[in-house]
C-alpha cells in the first residue's frame, strides 16, 4: 500500500484481499485487455505486481464512466476508483465496480509489441521494444529474480565481510592483454573500457582492505555471437587476501546456495510468472580436475589435447556428464592469465578454477600470484609487457599480502538458475556485435 501525493491510498492489484470486500480502492495501471459484451464491459488492469478485473454493468455505473471505458485503447494508463466485491472467476478473486475511471495517458494503436501475446514476437522485435516486452510479467519475472539475487550476493558478502568497492570502467591498460578491449578517446589519450575490475581489486590487497567486492559492468570486444556472450555484461568480483583458491571457492559456494535460497524464500510468485522451478543445490559442489575433465572427455569420445582450454562442444558433454553445479580446478597453467598461481611443487598446473553449471560456465578464480618477481616473470612469460602494468606491479613491490577471488557474470548465473534459452533475456537492454539500441 502506498500514499500518493494526491493524498489517496493506492493499492496494487495483489495486495488486495477479502479485508477490502466491500471497500473503495484507487488502482493505477495498464490496460492489459477491454472485453466489450454490449451490456457488460470488463477492462483487465495491469499493474506491476498483477491484474484486477474492472466490471462495468452497463445498468450499474455511471454512463460516463461506461464509455470511458469501453473506448479506452490497450495498454493506456488508468487510474481506476472503486468497490471490491468477491468474484472467483477473476484473477486473485476479486473485481471492482468504478465509481471512477480515468484515462491518465492514452496509448497509441496499434502496438509495436502485443504484450498480452496474442501474436508472439521474436527475440529481436522483443528487445527493440523492450519497454513493453517488459510489461509481460514472465519478463518482469526475469528481473525481480534479478533483483533478488542481486541483494542476495551483495548482502551475504556484506555479512561475510567484505567491503563493497568501484572501480575504474575507464583504463588505460588491458587486464590480461589487449585482444578484447573497446577502445575509446579520452582527450588526446587512447584509452579503453575495462574488461575486467581484476587489476584494481588485486591492488586494493596491497590497500589493506582485505577483503572487497564489486558489481559492476565488463565490457568485452567479442567478436562471436553466442548465447552466452554479451558486449557489456555485469560482473560480481570479490579479492579476500589471506585465502586460497579453496577458501574462496567456499565463498562462492556458499554465496550461490544463499542465492537460490532466497529466490525460493521471496521468489516463489516470480518463479511462477517466468514458468521455472528450481532446487536449492546440494553442498559441497564436486571439484574435478582439469584432469579428470580430460578423462570423462575422453571416455566419451571428445579427445582434448592437454593445455588447452574446454571448447563449447565438450563442455556440453561435461554438463550431460556431472549435471548441476561442480568446479573444475587445477587448469594448466597454460590456459589461465598472468596473475593464476602455478603449484609450487608441479608449476604447470595452477591454483585456477571454474564453477560450472552443466554446460555453462559461470565464474573463474584462483590464487594469485602476489610474489613481485613471480609476477613479472609470469606476465612476461605470456608475451606481455610488464612496463605497461606499472601501477599494478608497483603495488606489489611494497608489501602484497597473498590473495585469491573470482569473477561471476551476473546474466550467466540468471540465465543457467531460470533456464533461459539465451542470455540476452537475462539483461533489459543487452549489447551485443549488432545491437547498440536501444
Ligand atoms: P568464456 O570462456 O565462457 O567466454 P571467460 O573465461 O572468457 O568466459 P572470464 O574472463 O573467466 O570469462 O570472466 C569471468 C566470468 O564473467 C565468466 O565465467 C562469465 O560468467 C562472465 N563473462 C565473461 N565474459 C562474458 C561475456 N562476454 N558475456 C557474459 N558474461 C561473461
Ligand atoms: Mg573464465
Amino acid at each position: 500500500m502506498t500514499e500518493t501525493r494526491m493524498g489517496e491510498v493506492r493499492k496494487y492489484t495483489a495486495e488486495i484481499g477479502e479485508e477490502d470486500f466491500g471497500r473503495e480502492v484507487t488502482l493505477y495501471g495498464w490496460v492489459h485487455e477491454v472485453r466489450d459484451l454490449g451490456g457488460i464491459v470488463f477492462v483487465i488492469l495491469r499493474d506491476r505486481e498483477g491484474f484486477a478485473q474492472i466490471t462495468l454493468p452497463k445498468k450499474v455505473v455511471n454512463p460516463d464512466v461506461f464509455k470511458k471505458a469501453r473506448k479506452v485503447r490497450r495498454e493506456s494508463v488508468i487510474k481506476v476508483r472503486g468497490q471490491v466485491k468477491a468474484e472467483e472467476k477473476a484473477p486473485n478473486g476479486y473485481e471492482i465496480i468504478p465509481s471512477s475511471f480515468e484515462v491518465i495517458n492514452e496509448a497509441d494503436a496499434p502496438l509495436p509489441l502485443d504484450v498480452a501475446e496474442k501474436v508472439p514476437a521474436e527475440l529481436d522485435t522483443r528487445l527493440d521494444h523492450r519497454y513493453l516486452d517488459l510489461r509481460k510479467p514472465k519478463i518482469q519475472g526475469i528481473f525481480r529474480i534479478r533483483h533478488i539475487i542481486t541483494k542476495s550476493f551483495r548482502d551475504f558478502l556484506t555479512d561475510e565481510g567484505f567491503i563493497e568497492v568501484a572501480t575504474p570502467k575507464i583504463v588505460s591498460t588491458a587486464t590480461e592483454g589487449g585482444t578484447e578491449l573497446f577502445p575509446l578517446s579520452y582527450f588526446e589519450k587512447e584509452a579503453f573500457l575495462n574488461q575486467s575490475p581484476q587489476l584494481y581489486k588485486q591492488v586494493l590487497m596491497a590497500s589493506g582492505l582485505e577483503k572487497v567486492f564489486e558489481i559492476g559492468p565488463i565490457f568485452r570486444a567479442e567478436e562471436h555471437n553466442t548465447i552466452r556472450h554479451l558486449n557489456e555484461a555485469t560482473s560480481v568480483d570479490i579479492e579476500a587476501s589471506f585465502m586460497d583458491h579453496n577458501g574462496v571457492m567456499d565463498v562462492l559456494e556458499k554465496m550461490v546456495v544463499k542465492a537460490y535460497e532466497n529466490v525460493v524464500d521471496k521468489g516463489e510468485r516470480y518463479l511462477e510468472w517466468v514458468g521455472a522451478s528450481i532446487e536449492v543445490p546440494e553442498t559441497p559442489f564436486p571439484r574435478i580436475t582439469y584432469d579428470e575433465a580430460l578423462q570423462i572427455l575422453k571416455r566419451k569420445g571428445e579427445e582434448i589435447p592437454w593445455g588447452e582450454d574446454l571448447p563449447t562442444p565438450a563442455l556440453r558433454v561435461l554438463g550431460e556428464e556431472l549435471g548441476g553445479f561442480y568446479f573444475i580446478v587445477d587448469w594448466p597453467t597454460e590456459s589461465k592469465p598472468f596473475y593464476a598461481m602455478p603449484y609450487e611443487e608441479e608449476p604447470e598446473i595452477s591454483k585456477s578454477f571454474d564453477l560450472m553449471h552443466g554446460w555453462l560456465e559461470l565464474a573463474s578464480g584462483a590464487q594469485r600470484i602476489h610474489l613481485f618477481s613471480e609476477l613479472v616473470k609470469s606476465i612476461e612469460s605470456k608475451g606481455l609487457s610488464s612496463e605497461s602494468f606499472g601501477f599494478y606491479l608497483e603495488a606489489f613491490r611494497y608489501g602484497m599480502p597473498p590473495h585469491a577471488g573470482w569473477g561471476l557474470g551476473m546474466e550467466r548465473f540468471v540465465m543457467s538458475m531460470l533456464g533461459l534459452s539465451n542470455i540476452r533475456e537475462a539483461v533489459i537492454f543487452p549489447r551485443d556485435r549488432q545491437r547498440l539500441v536501444p
